[in-house]
């Protein structure tokens, strides 16, 4: 694992307000996030985590501190800088797939790689997920694994630096779930990105470089993981 930084939280909060009611969903949170490592955030439900991964994704802007993308000071960008970032560093992989459904495979993968300017070739993306047979399905006529791995294809094919991963197994039983997991790793390893997992499920930390435990709206450790598993040596 490379400890050169890619990213950099400094005193991160976010906090909704809904009518006189504040929620803290995220307080004076610091990360650095390293190059090419594979992070694993962990915490029960409502710890903040996906507030977290939205953050870092540019979906949502911190109620305050400062975040670092190389030299980009993201808490600074207009909106269009920060959607150059969303759209060209970022792919994000959701629980539930979020496919557009009267588009097939192909298609949802080829529309998010529209928007980059240097994009992947959709076959060979398709191919890497094993789903070039069935690029002309649409997702109502593919399994939920198969659904998720056309959401992975979807994020990859913008070659993003930084793929964000909300819950991707959280829908899938266990089989698929680790072939998901499986895949992340080899794209990794492939496409040399770094990976951010967000999950309630402890055991997938074992894959990681590094894990993240979140607690009530702030990270209460992180720990170094010396030796990560591969995901077919994980149990839950
Ligand atoms: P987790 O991903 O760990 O389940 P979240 O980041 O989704 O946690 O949520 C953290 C807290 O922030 C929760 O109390 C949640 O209800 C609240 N929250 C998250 N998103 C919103 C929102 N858009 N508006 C209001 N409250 C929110």
């Amino acid at each position: 694992m490379s400890h050169e930084v890619l990213m950099s939280l400094k005193n991160i909060s976010k906090t909704y307000t809904m009518g006189e009611v504040k929620v803290e969903a995220l307080k004076a949170t610091f990360l650095d996030i390293y190059r090419e490592e594979l992070l694993v955030i962990l915490g029960p439900s409502g710890s903040g985590k996906s507030t977290l991964l939205n953050l870092i994704g540019g979906i949502d802007r911190p109620s305050g501190g400062q975040m670092l993308f190389g030299s980009q000071l993201l808490t600074k960008a207009g909106e269009k800088d920060l959607t150059r970032y969303r759209r060209q560093d970022v792919g994000f992989v959701f629980q539930f797939y979020n496919l557009i459904p009267d588009l097939t495979a192909a298609e949802n993968v080829a529309l998010a790689a529209e928007l980059v300017d240097n994009p992947l070739a959709v076959e060979d993306v398709l191919r890497d997920v094993e789903l070039w047979e069935r690029r002309g399905h649409f997702p109502s006529q593919l399994s939920g694994g198969e659904q998720q791995r056309v959401a992975i294809a979807r994020a990859i094919v913008k070659a993003p630096g930084l793929l964000l991963c909300d819950e991707p197994t959280g829908a899938l039983d266990y089989e698929t779930g680790k072939s998901v997991l499986r895949l992340l790793c080899d794209i990794r390893a492939k496409h040399a990105s770094t990976v951010i997992i967000v999950t309630h499920n402890t055991a997938i930390g074992a894959m990681a470089d590094r894990i993240v435990r979140m607690r009530s709206g702030q990270i209460a450790g992180i720990a170094v993981n010396e030796e990560p598993l591969p995901p077919e040596r994980i149990d839950w």
